[in-house]
Order: C-alpha cells, then structure tokens, then sequence
C-alpha cells in the first residue's frame, strides 16, 4: 500500500509516519529527510536545495520527483511505503499518479492531520530533532532523556536550520498557497481522509487506524 500522509510543518507527519511504517512493515519515505541526507552527503541535489529549504520554500519539483522516483524503486518499497512530505504540490501529486501507475501501483490513501497555525508555531519553536536518525523531540514536551543527546541513537540533537519563526510562517504560508490544492486533488478523487492532529501521539495515531480502516 502507498499511503501518503499530508498535513502543515508540525503538523506530526513524521511522528506518526514512523509509527505507521513500524506498525505495517512499510518504510517511511519522507523527501526532507531525503533532502537532510543530501545536504549531509554534500551532493549536488543537496546543493541545490539547500536555500530553498533554509528559506522554508519549496525545493523545485524537478529535485523531489527524482529523489522519490529512485527511492520508490527500491527493494524494500515493492511491499509499500508512507509517504511523508510528499507530495507538496499538484505537479509532484500528478507526477507521483504517472510514476506508480507506469509500475501498475496507485496510491492507496491520503491521510491530512489537521493542526491550527498557533499550536503549529509553538510546536516547531520547541522542536528538536536528531542530525543523524532524524528521531523528533520537543524542548517541553518530550525532551531526550540526556540533554542534547538522541535516545534513540544517541546522535546529537538540535534545533533544525528551518525551525525558526521566520521560516516555520514562510513554510506555512508555502502549505497554504502551494500544498493544501493537493488535498483538493485527492478529495476530488475521493481519496482523502481528515484525521484531527491535536492531542496526544498515541490519540492521533488511533485515529488515522480508524481512518485507514474506512479508507
Ligand atoms: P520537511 O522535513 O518535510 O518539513 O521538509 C523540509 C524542507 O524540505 C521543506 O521546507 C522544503 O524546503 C523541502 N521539501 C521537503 N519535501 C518537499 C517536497 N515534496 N517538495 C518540495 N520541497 C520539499
């Protein structure tokens, strides 16, 4: 099953994405993570997105689609995949239809957490988020057992590049104007589920299985 899972910056895509690839032995598939390694790696595409992405606007499509493209070719995503981040506009959206159907694969559902714009600041103010597992802490709420330090991996943690309040408005602004005519793309196939985004981790994730079981 490709299941893409949409929803604003903070919204707990990435949380509740590793919940679900645990939970259906699917990998998750998120293009910023993709993008973070890039960077990481010094590659050319990393290169080239990383104004974008300190900006908090959209890296081009071009970029994305061929990062998702060789990722999806992948052994381990033959079973499926949770897409996180992906797709963020109506171009990467249409492109993602052609590229699963060239493989006789479709998208199987689209979850959208739903989040208001204040909780979304606060959550992304207190962000923290490990350089080398990319596991997601926040300052208050959930801080890593040892400060600075992963309780995962024990990588070091920090705030990202793009997690400040300049770019978290810019990105959210770019989710408005860009991102949010994909969920129209999916409602009008009917493939769209609204899941609310407040609460606890554990509420949310029972919310997208109930979702998911309708879908
Ligand atoms: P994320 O980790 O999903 O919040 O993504 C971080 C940043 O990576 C975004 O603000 C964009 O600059 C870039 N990015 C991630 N996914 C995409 C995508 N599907 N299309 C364009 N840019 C993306």
């Amino acid at each position: 099953m490709i299941l893409v899972l949409m929803g604003p910056p903070g919204a707990g895509k990435g949380t509740q994405a590793a919940r679900l690839a645990a939970d259906m032995s699917i990998p998750q598939v998120s293009t910023g993570d993709l993008l973070r390694e890039a960077r990481r790696d010094g590659s050319d595409i990393g290169k080239r997105a990383a104004g974008y992405m300190d900006a908090g606007t959209l890296v081009p499509d071009d970029v994305v689609i061929a990062l998702i493209e060789r990722r999806l070719e992948q052994g381990d995503c033959k079973p499926g995949a949770i897409l996180d981040g992906f797709p963020r506009t109506v171009a990467q959206a249409v492109q993602l239809d052609d590229m699963l159907e060239r493989g006789q694969r479709q998208v199987g559902a689209v979850i959208s957490i739903m989040v208001n714009e204040d909780e979304i600041v606060e959550r992304i103010l207190g962000r923290l988020t490990c350089g080398q597992c990319g596991a997601v802490f926040h300052r208050l709420i959930k801080p890593p057992a040892v400060a600075g330090q992963c309780d995962v991996c024990e990588g070091g943690v920090s705030s990202r590049s793009d997690d400040n309040e300049d770019a978290i408005r810019t990105r959210l602004q770019t989710y408005t104007n860009q991102t949010a005519p994909v969920l129209d793309y999916y409602g009008g196939a009917g493939r769209l589920e609204k899941v609310d985004g407040t609460g606890g981790m554990d509420d949310v994730f029972e919310r997208i299985q109930d979702a998911l079981s309708v879908a």
